[in-house]
This record gives C-alpha cells, structure tokens and sequence, in this order.
C-alpha cells in the first residue's frame, strides 16, 4: 500500500470517527489510544469554514539570489534545499510569537505558504499547479546562533528551525480565488521599518519547480505544506517588536514578539 492509499483509507477512516479523543469509539471505527492525542493542526482558511488539515511542512531554503548572497553562499554554485518544521510549529495563539529559549539571535524570515490539496511522486513540473489548493503569509523564525553552531557542525538544523511556534501563518487563500501568483512584493516590516523587500518573480525554485522536485524526495499527500524560502534582509528581533509581513496578492501576517 503506497503512502496516498494509506492517507485515502486513513481519511475515510477519519470521517467515521469520533470528533474528539475524549468521546467513546463507534461502532464503525474502533480505536482507542494510550493517551490523548493532540489535536489534528489545521490552517483558517480565507472565506470558509473549512479549515486546511496540516500533513507535513516542508522548507526551502536559500530560494532567492540576495538571501543566499547575504547568508555567506553562491546562488549559482548551490542549488536550493529543503528541512524541515513540524506541523504544529504553524500554530501560534494570538499570532504572539514567544521568543526562544536557547538564543540570543532570533531572525525573522518571511515566506509564501504553499498548500497542497493533492500529492503524488515524481510530479511533472507541468501538472504540480494542479496539486496547489492555495497560499499564505508566514514566517520561518529561526534561532540563526544555533543553526549556524549546527552548520558549523555539519549537524541537522532542527535546534535552530523546527522549536515551538517557529512557523506562525496566516489564513489559506484558495487559489480558485486569488490563482498562482508568479509576481509580486514580499516585505517584511519590523516595527513600521522595511527589513525585507523582494519579489515573487526573484524565486531561483518557481512554485512547480519545488513541488516537483521534492515529489522527487519524497511522497506528497494532501496537506502538505511548502514554505517557499525568504527573500534578502533577515535580521534579529526582540520581545516587544511588531512584525508586519506581506505578500502580494495573498495578504499580511502582523505577528507580535513576546
Ligand atoms: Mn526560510
């Protein structure tokens, strides 16, 4: 059985069982577990009441010329990558992000969500539009001290990328009603202050680029989500700043350091 038949059959499954952990198993779907499970991490999304139940959360990293430039690399000798963040890293109450434990160096990266509807392995980079179900404002946080201790290392990014509330979103825009944007300002204001400036089109990895190269990588399935890599001008926050991101077309992120 292939990851998709598992996520279709889990899916049937899922709609026979009970709502919430803590209401007795049906008839219909038998299962208990040995704790409670956490909640299922879902997204809003922007004139529904539906909202987008989250698979995995895939990043790009170094994606735009100027960032990877400024972060110390050769855009043309080094080919984008991706790591990972957990699904619930997106979950941030209030859009207050808590500043980390660990780290006396927080930036903040802005980023084009992209939210799959549909999956598979080894995409044509001319289908993987049609696996897009929409976009959104987020920021990749990053605890840049202990991810540069890690690349010093030659060791995984984790400590400095995947930690709690490390990937606040916004709402998902349906691409049925905003379409693929290609063009566009991403910015990133810290405060009132431009920090980050770029623009879609400056992607060195396009939308359906990425999407098929990591269905190269690995199986995409519904809810799995592509923060799309940050354009130039990363820098430290603090507690008490104001971030106000931006994307063209998708919509504003306005996200308090706590
Ligand atoms: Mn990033």
């Amino acid at each position: 059985m292939s990851l998709s038949d598992m996520y279709r059959c889990c899916s049937q499954a899922r709609e026979r069982r009970p709502r919430y952990a803590s209401q007795p198993p049906t008839k219909e779907f038998d299962m208990s577990y040995v704790f409670t499970p956490p909640p299922a991490v879902s997204l809003p999304v922007r004139g529904q009441d539906d909202r987008f139940p989250v698979h995995r959360v895939y990043c790009v990293g170094r994606n735009y010329a100027e960032h990877a430039i400024e972060m110390g690399h050769d855009p043309d000798k080094e080919p984008p990558f991706f790591f990972q963040k957990n699904p619930d890293n997106l979950i941030v109450p209030d859009l207050k992000f808590p500043y980390p434990p660990q780290s006396n160096d927080v930036h903040h990266e802005i980023e084009m969500v992209v939210a799959l509807k549909k999956g598979g392995t080894d995409i044509p980079v001319e289908d993987a539009l049609d696996c897009v179900y929409g976009y959104a404002v987020s920021l990749d946080m990053t605890r840049r001290d202990l991810q540069g201790q890690m690349k010093k290392l030659g060791r995984p990014w984790e400590i400095g990328k995947a930690f709690e509330m490390s990937a606040p979103c916004g709402e998902i825009v349906p691409a049925s009603d905003i379409g693929h944007p290609e063009n566009g300002a991403v910015w990133l204001k810290v405060n009132g202050e431009m920090r980050q400036e770029g623009d879609l089109n400056q992607m060195l990895w396009k939308v359906p680029e990425m999407i098929s190269y990591l269905s190269g990588l690995f199986e995409l399935v519904p809810g799995d989500i592509i923060m799309s890599g940050t354009p130039a001008g990363v820098g430290p926050v603090v507690r008490g700043d104001v971030m106000h991101g931006h994307v063209e077309g998708v919509g504003d992120l306005i996200v308090n350091v706590v």
